[in-house]
């Protein structure tokens, strides 16, 4: 071999400029997907090309945006934990528009009800107030001037029954008692608790099951399910028994045999013989019609009718029972299709603000939060991917909610049925893989937790990093901005994009080293040295 030639081993073992460049881009905390805008300055016409980070919050999309994501959920869950102080939550005064919408919506109301005291017809003023409805949302208007009409009756009897608890009016008041010791010290102490989801066989350190045979899959796979509506209803019996407004920060993870569980940051305290009371008597009762026998499998499917935009029996042609006709057979005498509780071992432990408790827990909290719940613990062994198989096995015709796909499996039409649904192919989230039967949201913060939305706790970062940088505040109001497309002269590919980002954030992270020591030194007295 001559002296510059290479072999193809030799040139496969080099590195591929474009991967280090990603490297480079991750190790720098640079986003791997930067999306291209156009800002054109409005006064002088200026345009600019700028990147701004894609957002993700999944590691395994972008690994620097997610850790920026986490960073600040941990900011947000440290910020309302300990607060001393109730959270000033005022909404913006009505604009002139938003109050002629609902004058509007007054009087339709008010000429709709006569009608109908007087046996009329309402239906035009019922699309008008329908329509009004419409607009009052688009203006911005939180929530809506009525509750909707209940669509059905006749399910409404079939109401959650309540928890054997002692219950208080809920006071308004959201921030902990304070503790005096004797010597004159105060303190507020907090809590962190870990809900668990109760036994369905055991499992050894793996998380794998002692005896898979008797596990029990379907009452895990539902109790994912109707997990988050679960943890509504405990928070709904904690506030009611201990009587305040009690506020929390929550993150749902799952645990090594692949159930989720919940940890809490909960401002204020409670004992623990509390917790067992509230938790033992929470459950969700889920009335929904039965699914015990599967009526249509394989090839032997119902069949839709474009007619009737209805299913039909494949035999006999006859139009399925709908989701509401399915509600009301459910009788007096039956029971619950199921019913969700925690396990009763729990975890509970007081914290202190500022404390390293208090970072340890914040740690727990976000730690999870860049991956995917079926991410978070890879199997590793036959046990542990068995394990989790027959979990999605048993998550695949459960029905996750009034409009899945799999309700045809059991002779039922889904709510809102429409033609190309099949049992075992719902879209729904709980049933893949990755969600574990879980599709809510992996954090649940309480709405008066620090009185500040993800988007104020980002504003509140920028502020600090430009204030540090000594940037000017630049006015929003200054620029229109514009996507940049593929086939758009100006638009960059990603390599070129992603080269952009990283000799920014190179640049960036020396500026913020110079403010720090800058900072630094001005703490020094000025005689002093700093060794
Ligand atoms: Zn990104
Ligand atoms: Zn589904």
């Amino acid at each position: 071999m001559t002296a510059g030639q290479t072999t193809r081993a030799e040139r496969m073992a080099a590195p591929l400029a474009r991967q280090v460049v990603k490297e480079l881009a991750a190790e720098h905390g640079a986003c791997l997907r930067p999306v291209q805008l156009r800002r054109t300055e409005i006064d002088t016409g200026h345009v600019e090309q700028v990147l701004i980070p894609c957002g993700h919050t999944l590691a395994s999309v972008c690994p620097s945006c997610a850790e920026r994501a986490r960073i600040l959920r941990a900011a947000q869950c440290r910020e309302g934990w300990h607060l001393d102080h109730e959270p000033v939550i005022d909404p913006d005064p009505a604009t002139e528009e938003q109050r002629d919408l609902i004058t509007d919506r007054a009087e339709a109301q008010e000429g709709r009800d006569l009608l109908a005291c007087a046996g009329l017809g309402t239906s035009d003023l019922d699309e008008q107030i329908e329509e009004l409805d419409e607009q009052i949302t688009d203006s911005g208007l939180r929530g809506k001037v009525l509750p909707a009409r209940p669509r059905r009756h006749r399910s409404t009897r079939r109401r959650q029954d309540a928890a054997p608890l002692p219950r208080r009016t809920v006071n308004p008041r959201t921030v902990g008692k304070t503790y005096t010791t004797p010597d004159g010290k105060t303190f507020r102490p907090s809590l962190f608790v870990t809900l668990t989801s109760p036994s369905y066989g055991r499992v050894g350190e793996d998380g794998a099951p002692a005896h898979p045979d008797t596990y029990d899959y379907q009452r895990a796979a539902r109790d994912a399910l109707h997990f988050a509506a679960l943890f509504d209803r405990f928070i709904q019996n904690l506030r009611r028994y201990v009587g305040y407004d009690l506020q929390y920060f929550a993150a749902i993870e799952p645990q090594r045999r692949l159930a989720p569980h919940v940890h809490l940051a909960i401002r204020g305290t409670i004992s623990r013989h509390e917790l067992r009371e509230v938790i033992a008597a929470t459950y969700h009762q889920v009335w929904w019609p039965s699914s015990e026998v599967a009526k249509y499998d394989g090839g032997h499917l119902p069949v839709w009718d474009e007619q009737t935009g209805t299913f039909l029996d494949p035999d006999t042609g006859e139009i399925l029972p709908t989701w509401d006709q399915a509600l009301d057979a459910i009788g007096d005498g039956d029971e619950p299709r199921h019913v969700a509780r925690f396990g009763v071992r729990f975890d509970a432990q007081g914290v202190l603000a500022g404390s390293r408790d208090a970072s340890r827990c914040i740690g727990y909290l976000t730690k999870y939060l860049t991956k995917h719940l079926g991410d978070c613990h890879q199997a590793t062994t036959d046990a542990q991917a068995g394990h989790a198989i027959r979990l999605a096995d048993a998550l695949r015709y459960e029905p996750c909610s009034p409009t899945c796909a799999n309700w045809l499996r059991y002779g039922i039409q889904p709510r809102n049925a429409r033609p190309g649904l099949r049992p075992g192919a719902c879209k729904g989230k709980a049933h893949r893989r990755e969600y574990l039967g879980y599709a809510g949201r992996r954090v649940l913060v309480s709405r008066k937790w620090s009185g500040k939305t993800l988007a104020d706790h980002r504003a509140d970062r920028r502020i600090w990093l430009t204030s540090a940088l000594g940037l000017p505040a630049t006015d929003p109001r200054r620029y229109s901005w514009e996507p940049v497309k593929p086939g758009d002269p100006d638009h960059m590919p990603n390599g070129q994009r992603l080269l952009h980002v990283v000799a920014d954030r190179i640049q960036w992270q020396t500026a913020l080293e110079l403010a720090r020591r800058r900072a630094a030194e001005a703490d020094l007295p000025a005689t002093g040295s700093a060794a």
